[in-house]
């Protein structure tokens, strides 16, 4: 893969930064395993400094506010406040399942340019619901996108990949490593994977290799620029691509875990 610059910075697809890594859906195969994580949410003054750093380097067609549930953070108009001004991008999207979203006060919707909507079988969102987001997006100028999802894409192979050539396949035709960069906690990501994959995995392997380490870029420390431009156009797999089947993997309907259940616990 090639990325070109542009002023001094590398031009991407997307950025995505999770205001909350905890959800209130627990979607079967959640590429950021919310459904397993802990409640977190990011503070407006680390992700300012975050992306005043990336901003030097990188310049993403448009940042957005993932997560888990964006709309759970307590205040989503600070977050798209210092994402603004830290010139990251000129266009700001945050993605939601809408259950929180319409009734979100008019400070969000006010900062956003884009939303998307994604509106999942399992757990619809009702269409008065849907109705009301499209008419506040309207009244503010947002594009908005309603992705409507019947089925999910297993991600978590059942065990770790064996061979090599394996991991390295799964990793040549994976597209989420161009279109769903992380930044997460002073850390640069080809994909939002590697930081919960790790939470997650290490629960059971405490001595496995801090798979945020291995795979991420950080943002301290001298050359970013080149950093940055060696990982995004790295050849080899990420740590992580072992437990993972990217853009590889079976379709299935789409499900909801049942409450309290806990993940099915095929990692190693
Ligand atoms: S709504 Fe999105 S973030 Fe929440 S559990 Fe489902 S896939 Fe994950
Ligand atoms: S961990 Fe590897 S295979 Fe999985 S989404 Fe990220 S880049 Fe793709």
């Amino acid at each position: 893969m090639h990325y070109d610059l542009h002023d001094g910075r590398i031009l991407t697809w997307a950025l995505e930064a999770h205001a909350a890594t905890h959800c209130n859906l627990r979607c079967v195969q959640c590429c950021p395993l919310s459904p397993h994580l802990p409640a977190w949410t990011v503070s407006p003054e680390r992700l300012g400094d975050e992306l005043r750093t990336l901003a030097r380097v990188l310049k993403p067609q448009v940042f957005k506010f993932t997560g888990g549930e964006p709309f759970l953070h307590p205040d989503l108009p600070a977050l798209l406040d210092v994402a603004r001004a830290s010139g990251i991008s000129e266009q700001f999207s945050v993605t939601t399942n809408g259950f929180l979203a319409q009734s979100a006060p008019d400070a969000v919707y006010e900062r956003l340019d884009r939303m998307t909507l994604s509106v999942y079988s399992s757990r619809p969102l009702p269409e008065r619901s849907i109705a009301r987001i499209t008419e506040r997006c309207e009244q503010h100028g947002i594009y908005l996108t309603v992705k409507r999802i019947d089925a999910f894409q297993q991600l978590t192979p059942d065990s770790p990949w064996a061979s090599e050539a394996q991991t390295r396949e799964v990793f040549a035709r994976c597209w989420l490593k161009t279109r769903c960069h992380l930044v997460h906690q002073g850390r640069f990501y080809l994909c939002t994977r590697p930081p919960h994959v790790e939470t997650v995995v290490r629960r059971e392997h405490p001595e496995l290799p801090a798979l945020s380490e291995v795979d991420g870029v950080s943002l301290d420390g001298p050359e970013l620029l080149a950093r940055m431009l060696g990982y995004l156009e790295r050849e080899t797999p990420l740590e992580t691509c072992r437990r993972c089947l990217g853009s590889s993997g079976p379709w299935a309907p789409h499900a909801q875990l049942p409450r309290g259940a806990e993940q099915d616990r095929r990692e190693g």
